[in-house]
């Protein structure tokens, strides 16, 4: 019934002041309390009271508490509701002489909510000592919820001033996380998994509502049922997320709260996200990775629920702004190239890692993406304001004028050493005693080949082909494949290109290939595997590459290559392939170079064989260093544990490019750490001299290279190396020696 009124209250024309007054006098009615508040969030963390009924009502709009003062604001810094029989005995009470509350003894509140973060309190008080039940709290909890809509509305209280709190606390402006891509970038948020905002809170049949919900679960569970049965659905992950459905759906608890939520008066989808908060409230301070990640599954759920019954497309890419910050969990690089490159400027991840694929296609459009940034999901509105500051591995949201003032001079300063790298463009990449460093272009898709012209780069070092697949909605035919090798191949002109056969499998996924249930992806049927394995992928790319490199020096590199043996496999497919060609009185290639990725670290015990057979050597450093530590480059726990400049990762390194010189084998490094100026030292200093990086790194790594003396850091490096134990990683000391050469990093 009051919900009833309620809406009838809102339903009726009047001003918002109108209408949030007589909403706090009927609740004090319905509550038989003598005072009811509203108190809102605005701009500076500061709660405003803008109704009261039974308060002194001069304190409207007076009386203000910083969130965590007092215990209307502690309500919204824990985003809580507290219900006391005596409140001035409370430690955390602040009394306000202009309310006139100090007859009032008893209180009760809780926090107005809305997609987990506080938009303010609503409080009863009483003037005797009297205990408010879990019934009444649970009736301010529904009403705030309606509250909630009333204030999103943004009638109230415009948007630009409130203050947002997510339900753990405060929301601070500025969101640390870790750089994943650097540079800086000004946009406007669009939620990967957009929240659904529930537009029906209210009940117009509670009979139906129950109905509704009933039919929702049932749709959801089927879809789930289906999945499961789906061979190709069979993922660990998928498989979680199954059982965590199964655990909830069928978890009584949570259903009769959703239940009870109906009962009261809400809708189903307001039951359902009434639900949803009650569980993030009272699990949602925990630290425990496995709660949290029950959290997110939870709401997961939910979000398939609210989907169902709100009847809504999860993304709309027409209503997105033209400078799209994406804000995700995290993400698959197929995922991030779904969106429309012209009007995506910058991401931010709660997880992810920086040899992630998805950063490294970020990295390669040029974006800059910022990991690891706690809770971003639940702090951000769509459309909010953001800066993504990679290179300060910061996010600023809705940021003032002073710190927008701030980051147009970052992207100027930025701007500007960019003109300075351009002007060494045309300059021999060299180190001051002459020794060339080859430095070439990760790249994949045709926008990246303007790059090639941009940067003075040598060629592209690594052609990462699964590209092409991964953003194609179907497989790419044979003649669409060879349209994109040309293009490619014409873009370098007299310069190479490197092309590497399918790498797929692992975190690739091709939305459109079955995929295999594999208990670890990425030691599992990827890269040259499948292709060995089912070489007619194998055969129909590779005879792609042939016809576009027609009388033209071609280059063809192999990747997870854990056997001289399996390289040599390879090779007899490309020698069919040949066959095929003459046979069909086509060209063959002017040159033809085979070579093999090093990135699995049983070839490290046959580099010499490997080296004498291949024709060229390229170092896959991101896979290498997560085999060689055992540690996942998509985990975030461990990602960033072992250094690649500590002296195990330098060693096997140094004989690589050892065995490269021994065998004339030409040997590049084309992993992320040939973009790194300080790695890149480290790698010239092993004896490495050609390097494949994307294409924002060419200009940092030529400034340095012009700056050092190769030889003197070999030499330096080969007296670090005769000494390393129990030293953690040579970085310190490298960093150190371009410090005392003025080696710009
Ligand atoms: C590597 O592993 O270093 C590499 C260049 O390949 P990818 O990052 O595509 O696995
Ligand atoms: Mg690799």
């Amino acid at each position: 019934m009051l919900l009833k009124r309620l809406r009838d209250t809102m339903a009726r024309v009047g001003s918002p002041e109108e209408t949030l007054g007589e909403v706090v006098r009927l609740v004090a009615n319905e509550m038989v309390a003598e005072v009811c508040s509203i108190y809102l969030l605005r701009a500076g963390e500061v709660l405003e009271l803008f109704a009261t009924q039974g308060l002194n009502p001069s304190a409207v709009h007076r009386t203000r508490l910083r969130v965590g003062e007092g215990l209307v604001g502690d309500i919204a810094a824990h985003g809580r509701p507290l219900a006391l029989d005596d409140a001035q005995r409370h430690p955390q009470y602040a009394y306000r002489p202009e309310t006139g509350e100090e007859i009032y003894h008893s209180l009760a509140g809780v926090p107005i909510v809305r997609a987990g973060r506080v938009l303010g309190v609503l409080v009863v008080q009483n003037r005797t000592r009297r205990q408010y039940d879990e019934e009444e709290v649970e009736t301010l909890q529904t009403i705030a919820m309606v509250m909630a809509e009333i204030v999103a509305a943004g009638h109230i209280v415009s948007p630009n001033e409130v203050q947002q709190v997510d339900g753990l606390g405060l929301l601070p402006l500025r969101i640390d996380g870790v750089q994943l891509t650097p540079g800086v970038a000004i946009g406007h948020a669009v939620l990967h998994e957009p929240r659904i905002i529930i537009q029906r809170v209210v009940a117009e049949d509670v009979g139906q509502e129950h109905v509704r919900f009933q039919e929702a679960l049932a749709a959801v569970r089927d879809d789930v049922d289906r999945m499961l049965e789906a061979h190709d659905m069979q993922s660990g992950e998928q498989r979680e997320i199954l059982e965590t459905f199964r655990m909830f759906v069928d978890d009584r608890g949570w259903r009769e709260r959703v239940r009870e939520a109906v009962d009261s008066g809400l809708t189903a989808e307001a039951g359902v996200q009434r639900a949803f908060d009650d569980v993030r409230i009272r699990l949602g301070q925990s630290t425990d990775p496995y709660i949290r990640e029950r959290l997110s599954d939870l709401q997961d759920l939910s979000n398939r629920l609210l989907l169902r019954l709100t009847g809504r497309a999860s993304t709309d890419q027409a209503s997105q702004p033209d400078d799209m910050i994406v804000i995700a969990r995290d993400m698959g690089p197929a995922e991030l190239l779904d969106y429309d490159r012209a009007r995506l400027r910058g991401l931010v991840l709660e997880e992810g890692s920086a040899l992630s694929h998805v950063a490294i296609v970020a990295r390669a459009l040029d974006i800059p993406v910022v990991g690891r940034a706690p809770d971003v999901l639940s702090r951000i509105e769509p459309g909010d304001a953001i800066v993504v500051d990679g290179d300060n591995a910061q996010v600023l949201v809705r940021p003032g004028e002073d710190i927008l003032q701030t980051v147009y001079a970052a992207i100027d300063a930025r701007a500007e050493r960019r003109r300075r790298f351009v002007a060494m463009r045309d300059l021999p990449s060299a180190t001051r005693d002459q020794a060339r460093i080859g430095l070439h272009l990760n790249a994949g898709l045709l926008v990246d080949l303007p790059h090639l012209e941009e940067t003075g780069a040598t060629g592209i070092g690594l052609f990462r082909t699964e590209l092409q697949f991964m953003v194609a909605a179907r497989m790419p035919t044979m003649a669409e494949q060879q349209q994109l090798y040309l293009a490619a191949l014409e873009a370098v002109g007299d310069k190479t290109v490197t092309f590497r056969t399918l790498d797929i499998g692992g975190d690739k996924i091709l939305p459109y290939m079955r995929r295999v249930e594999e208990e670890n992806p990425a030691l599992g049927w990827r890269a040259i595997r499948i292709g060995l394995d089912r070489p007619g992928l194998l055969r129909s790319q590779l005879r792609a590459l042939l016809r576009a490199g027609e009388k033209r020096h071609l280059k063809i590199m192999f990747p997870m290559v854990a056997t001289v043996d399996e390289f040599i496999r390879a090779r007899a497919i490309v020698q069919r392939e040949l066959a095929h060609l003459d046979r069909h009185d086509r060209e063959r290639p002017a040159s033809l170079a085979l070579g093999v990725m090093v990135e699995v670290p049983s070839l490290l015990f046959e580099i010499d064989e490997i080296a004498r057979e291949a024709d060229f050597l390229s170092v896959g450093s991101n896979d290498l260093m997560q085999f060689l530590f055992a540690a996942d480059r998509e985990n975030r726990f461990v990602a960033d544990r072992f250094d690649p400049l500590s002296a195990g990762a330098l060693r096997a390194l140094k004989c690589i490019a050892d065995a490269g010189r021994k065998a004339h084998c030409p040997v590049t490094v084309c992993g992320e750490m040939g973009g790194r100026p300080i790695e890149a030292l480290a790698l010239i200093a092993l004896g490495f001299r050609s390097f494949s990086m994307t294409p924002s790194s060419v200009g940092p790594i030529k400034a340095m290279t012009l700056q050092l003396n190769a030889a003197a850091a070999r030499d330096q490096m080969d007296k670090l190396l005769a000494d390393v134990s129990g030293i953690a990683s040579l970085r310190p000391a490298l960093k150190t020696f371009a410090a005392e050469h003025d080696v710009p990093l």
